[in-house]
Order: structure tokens, then sequence, then C-alpha cells
């Protein structure tokens, strides 16, 4: 475990290196997606080279070897996330299938399946979300309202990133039927406090409201438990937690789960099929049509495994320590603005920031040059970027194998590469920019 090494290490204590140069690599970019530990890429070669099957569907060894590998993970993410049960565990290609698993779902046609009342969004019930949503938390919803009639309201963002209770205590109303919130903000770290937000909706939107919560950028990095959060469904990726690509999960509440139409149609989901029409299985199969990423959840049982033998709690009190540290260098350096909470609220382990008189763009280009990866852009969040007065920015972000040196050596490369660009313009700002 590379905690204490020095700089810079991807989940298994490896020096990264850049694949073009060979050279070692500053990674600063897990928000974006984690390194991945050999434990999870040699659970992708022993399942590939040894257990290779389709699952569920086959009557001999082999297969009942790979349904098993299969179904263990499932409850690897049912305990880590603490659900009531491993039904409620839904494999998904990521948190924007899951969200949209939902979203698509709650928008089914009152015509269809008139042998069950499905649990839907009707002409006039209120969605809500906020401002800051990663845009996969944005577009299902609007396509959601397009189809049903629904109305989608955002909460604005305080000019200070942190969450307005008040202006979400406004839009809630008895006509509130779902709310879907980031647990944490890929761009400002800010922390949402869902449990504030769970007490209002339970309070004041309709007793039926559902509340979703976006938790890409908390579950790997803290412990992240459903039952106490209260929440009705949960949206997560593997590959941000030392996972493959391709595989996320949605948590929701088994009677929730049971009562949704299915999102999609094929083999697995089923109950019966007649030509006429089909029953369906009760989840977590009524949501997972056709052969499932099986390679890829074994994978993230395996990055679940590896995880808790560290401890989550360790993760999150490291990175919390780091991410002060980055906070505190990135501030001091003249002419940053960093987005988000201010000092002395607490953060997530990344900050995205913007520098006077240099494009994000050119910031990231030239600190790869300098042997350090961070991203640049709108972080697929344009109307958090619009309100807070910029179309782009710069991001760096934090895993628990980064260390000081690593937030050191990015520091100097951008201090360097801004003095580069400002002998360029002929002269510094050494504004202060903390916003
Ligand atoms: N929500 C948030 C807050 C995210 O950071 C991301 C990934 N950047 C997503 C949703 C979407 O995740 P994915 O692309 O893995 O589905």
């Amino acid at each position: 475990f590379p905690i204490l090494t020095s700089t810079s290490f991807d989940a298994d204590g490896q020096l990264i290196k850049d694949g073009g140069t060979g050279r070692r690599l500053v990674y600063l970019d897990s928000a974006a997606t984690s390194q991945k530990p050999t434990a999870v890429t040699d659970a992708l070669a022993a399942y590939y080279l040894k257990y290779n099957s389709n699952v569920h569907r086959g009557a001999h060894a082999l297969s009942r070897e790979a349904t098993s590998l299969y179904e263990q993970a499932r409850d690897k993410v049912a305990s880590f996330v603490n659900a009531y049960s491993r039904n409620e565990v839904v494999f998904t290609r990521g948190a924007t299938e899951a969200i949209n698993l939902v979203a698509a779902s709650l928008s089914c046609p009152s015509s269809f399946g008139k042998e069950q009342e499905w649990m839907r969004l009707e002409e006039g019930d209120e969605i809500i979300i906020t401002e800051a949503e990663h845009h996969s938390n944005i577009v299902p919803w609007q396509l959601a309202a397009r189809k049903t009639g629904a109305i989608l309201k955002y909460v604005p963002i305080r000019p200070d990133g942190q969450f307005d209770l008040t202006a979400f205590r406004d839009l809630l109303s008895p006509k509130t039927k779902f709310v879907s919130i980031q647990h944490v903000s890929n761009v400002m770290g800010t922390i949402n406090p869902i449990s504030s937000i769970v007490e209002l909706v339970r309070t004041h939107a309709s007793p039926d409201a559902k509340i979703m919560l976006d938790a890409c950028q908390s579950v790997p990095h803290s412990i992240v438990d459903v039952q106490s959060l209260n929440v009705d469904f949960l949206a997560a990726s593997g590959h941000k937690m030392c996972g493959p690509t391709g595989i996320g999960f949605l948590w929701g509440r088994e009677s929730l789960l049971n009562s949704m139409a299915p999102y999609m149609g094929g083999g697995e989901m089923i109950d019966e099929v007649y030509m006429t029409h089909s029953t369906y299985a009760t989840s977590p199969a009524r949501f997972e049509a056709g052969t499932p990423p099986i390679a890829q959840a074994v994978g993230l049982g395996s990055a679940i495994d590896y995880l808790n033998a560290i401890g989550m709690e360790r993760i999150h009190e490291y990175e919390m320590e780091l991410g002060q540290y980055l906070y505190r260098r990135l501030r001091q350096v003249p002419g940053v603005a960093v987005l988000g909470p201010p000092v002395g609220v607490e953060r997530a382990a990344l900050c995205a920031f913007v520098c006077d008189g240099v494009h994000p763009s050119d910031l990231s280009t030239f600190l790869d040059g300098e042997g350090v990866a961070i991203r640049a852009g709108h972080h697929c969040c344009q109307p958090l970027h619009r309100a807070l007065g910029y179309s782009h920015s710069a991001r760096a972000s934090l895993y628990f194998y980064n260390t000081q040196e690593d937030v050191d050596e990015f520091i100097g490369a951008l201090e360097n590469t801004l003095k580069f660009f400002r002998s360029l313009e002929g002269g510094a700002d050494s504004k202060d920019g903390e916003e």
C-alpha cells in the first residue's frame, strides 16, 4: 500500500508511467477514472482463463462457477453499500446507465403493461435536480420530463459552491415526485448535506417522492451506507473505484425496483414470454437483460475486496488530509481561482481551478509535457460552469495512491507553466484568486 512512499504510484504501488515516453507520470485524474490494482487485472484474467462461461443459463459446471463468481460480486457490492438485500443491487455499465435506467423506467407510458400499476412519473409531477449535476444526472431527467410531461426544476448553486438548502426547500411541494442529487461534486468537491436534503424531502415533498443519489464521487472514497443515508436509489461506477470499465451498479429499495417497468427487454429479465405479451422477473434479473458484463462484475468484486483490505475509513482520512494540502497549495499560486467551497468547509480530494489569462486546455497540455496528468474542460458540468461564470476549468483529482510529492510536483509544474505563459504576455497578474 503506497500511502507513505514517494511519488507517483498506481493502486499497487507501482510507478505510473506515461504510456508514450515511459517516464514517471504524476496521475491526478482519478475523478475521471482510477488506476487498477493487479488484484483486479488478475481477477479479470483468471475469470477468462479459468471460468469463462455464460451465467445463469448453463446446466454445466463452468457455467455454475461463472454464475457463482458473478453473484458473489453482487454480494460484495451489497455489503459495500450496506444494502438491505442482494436483490437491491443491479449491475449496469456504470452510473450513467443506472440513472438512465431509473429515469427511463419511470417514463413508461401509462398505457404500458395495464396488468400492473407501475411506478411512473405523470404530467405535472415535479423532478428536482441541481445546477451542479453531471450531465448524466441532468439529461436522463430532461428526457423523462419530455416523455411524461413532468416538470424539471433545478436547485441553483450558491456562489460559494455549497448546496442551497433554503432554495431547495422553496422548490419542494406535494408535486415533487423525484429528487436526484449528487453526493459529491466532481468539479467543486462539495459534499452535499444528504441527511438534511432527505429530511426536507420526507417532510415537504409528495409522500410518494423518491430520492436518488449520484454517488460516483463518494462510493470510491468513503463509507457510503444506503441504510443510514435513507435514500431510495443510488448510482455508482466501478471504474472510479479500482474496478474495470463497463461495470457499475444501481442500488434501489427492493419493493421499488419490483414496482418499476423494465428498462430493456431480452433474455434473463423475463418470467414467461408469450406471443402477445411477457411477464417479468423480479429484481435484479428484471433489469439485467441479456448477457451481463460478467468479467467486469467479477473485477469489481475484486476491487471491493482490495479497498476493504485497505479500509475505507483509512482511505477517507488520508484523502481528506491530502486534499486539504492540494487545496492549500493551489490557493497560494498567484492568479489561480479554485472553484467550490471556501476555506474551512469540508471538501473532497479534488480541485477544479482557473488561471488568469491561461486557458485550461493549454494548461493541461503544458502540464502533460511536464509529466503531470490533469483534466481540462467542463467535466460534463456545463450548467454548473455557466453558473460559476466560466466555460471550462482545469481539475486535479486525487485517490489514495497519490502522495504529497505528487501535489508538490504538480504545483511546481503549474508555477513554471504560468510563468512561461506570463512571460509571453510580458508580466504576471499576481492576484490571489480564491473563490
Ligand atoms: N456523476 C458524477 C458526479 C461523475 O463524476 C461521473 C463521472 N465523471 C458520472 C456521474 C458518470 O459516470 P460514468 O461515466 O462512469 O457513467
